[in-house]
């Protein structure tokens, strides 16, 4: 079959599986199984498939009519400019969470520690590390299998830099022993209720441990707005991202807890997305 008619076969199929944006995800796969840039539909739409590639081609487009998600399929997802290695262990790491990075950015100097909970991919802390050279950086995650996919990302990430990220397998703070600059965390926040009308690509591929927030989608910002001064330096910080309904109740963990100079930043759709609290 040719480039072109692989293309409108595949768009086809996946608009019959209901997959939001089927053209763009038909010309993705098909150009990731071809090896291709994006002129080529235009430029050689007849040029034939390889026996091999037809094969992937089929393949993938089965995955991805079972809602499978695009980067579970490739592998990858890019982040803050970074391509980050993806599998049914961790959450895909989303653009909203770029914010949390770049505000945590403006706040570390050299030399500083950070701990990242819920460090899943890896990709808030291995990005932080690799735009801030002269930071070092914890990475935890309740899940092993999390963990693997974080240890791979920061070596083919930060290369020779990966020595500044340890990585420990942890359930939050409890087998945490130092004392951080910085504590940045993006938890499971989805209310248990909410998780089955998620979108297939989420609820039936995504890790459940990284979405589920509990009853009312707050336990882990309960537990660590209770336990994160214990582990951050007099004047460190505290970067959470949350829930768009989430704001107010974090802000008043916060609040409870002792943290001061509470922030609030919103995403690019303009939703609360991130909170910023400081160890007075
Ligand atoms: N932002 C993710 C979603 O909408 C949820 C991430 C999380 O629970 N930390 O699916």
């Amino acid at each position: 079959m040719r480039y072109r008619e692989c293309y409108e076969k595949g768009v086809r199929r996946l608009q019959e599986a209901d997959v939001p944006e089927a053209g763009l995800n038909a010309l993705l796969l098909l150009e990731y199984v071809c090896g291709t840039g994006r002129s080529d539909l235009l430029a050689h739409g007849d040029r034939p498939l390889s026996l091999g590639q037809m094969e992937q081609y089929e393949e993938m487009f089965a995955k991805r009519a079972k809602r499978m998600p695009l980067q579970q399929i490739t592998g990858e997802q890019e982040f803050m400019g970074l391509a980050f290695r993806v599998n049914r262990n961790v959450l895909i790491p989303r653009q909203d969470t770029e914010i949390l990075v770049e505000q945590a950015l403006k706040a570390l100097k050299p030399g500083m520690r950070i701990l990242d909970l819920c460090t899943g991919s890896g990709c808030i802390l291995i990005s932080l590390l690799a735009f801030a050279p002269e930071c070092s950086g914890l990475g935890v995650d309740i899940s092993a299998g999390a963990l693997e996919v974080a240890v791979e990302n920061a070596e083919r990430i930060l290369a020779e830099g990966s020595m500044r990220a340890d990585w420990l397998q942890s359930d939050l703070f409890e087998q945490v022993e130092d004392v951080y600059h910085v504590i940045t965390a993006n938890p499971p926040y989805i209310p248990t209720g909410a998780l089955e009308g998620l979108m297939p690509e989420v609820r039936d591929y995504e890790p459940v441990l990284a979405l589920d927030g509990r009853e009312d989608g707050l336990f882990f910002y309960r537990r660590i707005a209770r336990e994160a001064e214990r582990y951050l330096c007099r004047g460190g910080m505290l970067f959470l991202e949350i829930g768009a309904e989430q704001a107010s109740d974090v802000r008043q963990l916060l609040a409870q807890n002792g943290f001061a100079d509470i922030k609030v930043y919103q995403d690019y759709a303009g939703l609360d997305r991130v909170v910023r609290a400081c160890v007075p």
